[in-house]
């Protein structure tokens, strides 16, 4: 270890001084951000993207706009469908200067047309720049014709102009896919600095076929170092995955200006050193809370289930903070968290120390 705790305190520290005394002025803040084309949609973004599933106030996104950030990723269901709303009210005036992603459920095409006219009308706009399938899992759902179909006849009717799909597990065979099949512009994936050199592999194969990719979970779900509650590694989180072959642009959550300050900082230089350090204390510092959705616990369960539905609402109790999201999300995903609180002995070995049995129970107790 060439560095001590305080040693990178002391630098967490700097960066929050700097990030909260920027010496750039305001206007001279967006010309920090880099810009790169995502993938084949040819759309040129900020390498810091808007996550705005947890905002409820509209003038915390238009200060981001208005400091260089270019892309806001929002969906359907979050905050039980007021969240586009709020996405809306914030890019009211600028909408041109502004690209939407948003998401839709596989369903029924009568079902999946009332999300997107949904959407449509919640956003207050023409059309929805990058039309996202909600967490795909495998191959044969990125696959399906009957779904491109139905994507394909709403982008001829003007309603979106890409298509995308969103994943949380059994990443590498969905993005994949993705690119064998050829349909989709863009991937949603999870991704962060405890990821299997497989994901970024894969996402780095990706990019150079033409897709497009945004990265989200980049700062491990929220999930705080217990040491430094407030003075947390998220700004070298988030630096790691920007700087990673085949990214395009990252989508945190942030939920005020300083948060955004944080993030425009860290997203405007390359990692360094102590930034390393700082992800290497950290990464010791999540063993047995965080999920790295690695999905290596689906393959090994005997169910072919997993702890990631476990993890993911977990994470939105902890990391998040937000009750509201994890039971929304928990209560979608009953069935396995279920299985898992009841199954009879786990033979998972989840890589990162998570007893995907016991937070079963937790996360079921919870819910139920
Ligand atoms: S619960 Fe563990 S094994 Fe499963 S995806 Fe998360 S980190 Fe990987
Ligand atoms: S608790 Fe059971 S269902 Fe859940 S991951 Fe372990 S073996 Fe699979």
């Amino acid at each position: 270890m060439l560095l001590k705790r305080r040693d990178l305190l002391k630098g967490t520290c700097a960066s929050l001084v700097y990030s909260l005394f920027p010496h750039r002025t305001r206007a001279g803040q967006s010309d920090l951000l880099p810009k790169r084309i995502l993938g084949r949609t040819g759309v040129e973004v900020a390498v810091l993207g808007y996550g705005a599933m947890q905002v409820s106030d509209p003038a915390i996104i238009r200060h981001g706009l208005e400091l260089g950030i270019n892309y806001i990723d929002t969906a359907d269901c979050y905050m039980g469908g007021r969240n586009e709303k709020v996405v809306g009210k914030a890019v009211a005036g600028i909408r041109d200067r502004v690209v939407i992603a948003t998401k839709v459920h596989i369903a029924k095409e009568s079902r999946m047309r009332r999300s997107v006219d949904r959407s449509l009308a919640s956003l207050g706009v023409q059309r929805i720049d990058l039309m996202q399938l909600h967490n795909l899992r495998s191959r044969e759902q990125v696959v399906r014709k009957d779904v491109q179909d139905v994507l394909t006849k709403m982008k001829q009717e003007g309603k979106l102009r890409f298509t995308a799909v969103t994943t949380h597990s059994n990443q590498t065979e969905v993005l994949e896919a993705v690119v064998e099949d050829g349909f989709y512009d863009a991937v949603l994936v999870a991704v962060n600095f405890r990821s299997p050199k497989k994901l970024f592999d894969t996402i780095e194969k990706a990019a150079a076929a033409g897709v497009g990719i945004i990265a989200m979970k980049t700062q491990n779900g929220g999930f705080k170092d217990k040491d430094a509650p407030e003075l947390t590694p998220h700004q070298a989180s988030l630096r790691y995955v920007i700087n990673k072959p085949g990214v395009h642009v990252a989508v945190p959550g942030m939920l005020s200006k300083k948060m955004i300050a944080e993030n425009l900082e860290a997203a405007s230089r390359k990692i360094d050193l102590a930034d390393v350090v700082r992800l290497e204390n950290f990464r010791k510092d999540l063993v047995g809370r965080a999920c790295s959705f690695c999905s290596s616990c689906i393959d090994q369960c005997r169910y072919g289930v997993g702890g990631l539905d476990v993890a993911r609402t977990r994470m939105y109790v902890e990391g998040y903070d937000d009750r509201d999201l994890a039971l929304s999300n928990g209560r979608a995903v009953l069935s396995n968290i279920r299985l898992c609180a009841t199954c009879e002995g786990c033979t998972v070995r989840c890589n990162q120390g998570i007893d995907i049995q016991v937070s079963a129970q937790q996360v079921y107790r919870f819910i139920s």
